[in-house]
């Protein structure tokens, strides 16, 4: 087989077999094929698409070019489920839903990645809990999962390697924005990760990685279409993400609403909504409940109950953090040394929030990274954040900035008036959009 034969039928829009696709795919992985050849089948796929079949043959054969895991091998007697979001700006949810659902009777092996440009990462947020290990080994991590019922980590295994060279190449070719390349990335790694079933939150609005309401929606019933076929049981809800998700945006501060909610003191309504639609979704797809209203009864119990925090405690100490972590978070968590209301400098209504403005506000700070190397402050950001459709005056605080200095303050100050548009005129309703299955 030649790689500018299955290239040029790619081209011409014609529909590539199994065999030519696990072809291109091994080539990718041993790199046989090479930089120039992989764009341009990139870039071809990016024009012409790809059927459901042909995206279901990629994501398998991606799946299988490295480790693939192997849950009931590693002792885990149940039922395997995990979230995966598309990525947002104040998105803390899966520190919430991973115990919550771990204490429900699943098993949540969580495999998290880090932030970059104006999305925050998981993996940022547990790295503010000192002596948490999010790179333990395959075995201690099963170990967790099997006695606590959720660990949160980072990548242990090598999981579809294919996809690590074909990202980079497609980050470079403007190529990363295909429908069917970015289902058969994300699902790629999903499934080595050795899931019995899945659910997508795929973000939509100012601070998604797709912004528009119609593109997250074509991504999710590709996701959901492909994973199921891949067998998979996966559920995606659209969730939106017009405004920052919660209260807070920075690691150590977004850590401390995650335990607030957890243990009652403050659930802030959206965050609440997107973290229970998630969790009854995933009790449901996994089996565990009977249907969605009883995974939301088993969700609400398991909060409810101090189960979801007792949960979350064990899996801290069992990664190596403090031992009286939720109950003691003010002992661990970094804070910056300032702290000062912005205000809205302007009368009016909040019509409108740039997420992802509000997420590079937070890389100015150095609360997130520009490339994947660098280090991240995790004391500093935002909490406090009004709401859209809120009335305010040119004093109401339009946040609160916790900063190291006066001149960080300036610019997230100046860049978050960017961000929050106020004004007179109507707001658009937002909201959590039903499954799709
Ligand atoms: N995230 C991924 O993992 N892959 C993509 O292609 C896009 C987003």
């Amino acid at each position: 087989m030649l790689p500018q034969e299955i290239i040029r039928r790619k081209r011409e829009g014609e529909v590539l077999t199994d065999a030519e696709i696990a072809f291109f795919v091994k080539g990718i992985t041993d790199n046989s094929i090479s930089e120039g050849q992989v764009a341009a089948l990139a870039m071809a796929v990016f024009f012409n698409g790809m059927t459901m079949d042909e995206r279901a043959d990629l994501t398998r054969n991606m799946r299988d070019s490295g480790t693939v895991l192997d849950w009931k091998a590693l002792g885990l007697d149940g039922p395997v489920v995990d979230k995966h979001s598309t990525g947002g700006v104040g998105d803390k949810v899966s520190l919430m839903l991973g115990p919550i659902v771990g204490a429900c009777g699943a098993f949540v092996p969580m495999i998290s990645g880090r932030g970059l440009g104006h999305t925050g990462g998981t993996l940022d947020k547990f790295d503010s809990i000192p002596g948490y290990r999010t790179t333990p080994s395959l075995d201690e991590f099963a170990k967790v999962t099997r006695e606590v019922g959720c660990a949160i980590i980072g990548q242990t295994a090598d999981l579809a390697p294919a996809d690590k060279r074909f990202y980079g190449i497609r980050d470079v070719t403007a190529t990363v924005e295909s429908i069917p390349l970015i289902t058969a990335s994300i699902l790629s790694k999903k499934l080595a990760a050795g899931l019995d079933s899945l659910v997508m939150d795929v973000k939509f609005g100012s601070g998604a990685f797709m912004n528009e309401y119609e593109r997250a929606r074509e991504l999710a019933e590709s996701i959901t279409e492909v994973a199921t076929r891949n067998g998979v049981p996966t559920v995606a809800l659209l969730t939106d993400m017009e405004q920052v998700l919660g209260d807070t945006v920075g690691n150590a501060l977004e850590m401390q609403e995650a335990i607030d909610f957890l243990t009652g003191k403050h659930q802030e309504q959206r965050v609440y909504d997107v973290t229970m639609a998630l969790a009854a979704e995933m009790l449901t797809v996994s089996g565990v409940a009977a249907d969605v209203s009883d995974g939301l009864r088993m969700a609400t119990e398991a909060l409810e109950n101090g189960k979801a925090a007792e949960t979350f405690g064990k899996m801290v100490s069992s990664l190596g953090g403090p031992t009286d972590f939720v109950e003691n978070t003010n002992k661990y968590l970094e804070a910056a040394p300032m702290i000062n209301t912005v205000t809205a400098a302007k009368t009016g209504r909040v019509l409108s929030m740039d997420a992802r403005k509000v997420g590079l506000a937070l890389v100015s700070l150095k609360g997130g990274r520009t490339r994947a190397d660098q280090k991240i402050d995790f004391a500093v950001g935002f909490t406090d954040f009004v709401k859209v459709g809120q009335p305010v005056s040119a004093e109401t605080p339009i946040c609160l900035a916790h900063t190291r200095d006066e001149a960080q303050l300036e610019e997230a100050t100046a860049l978050l008036r960017e961000a929050i548009v106020i004004g007179e005129g109507d707001v658009d309703p937002t909201g959590t959009e039903p499954a799709v299955r």
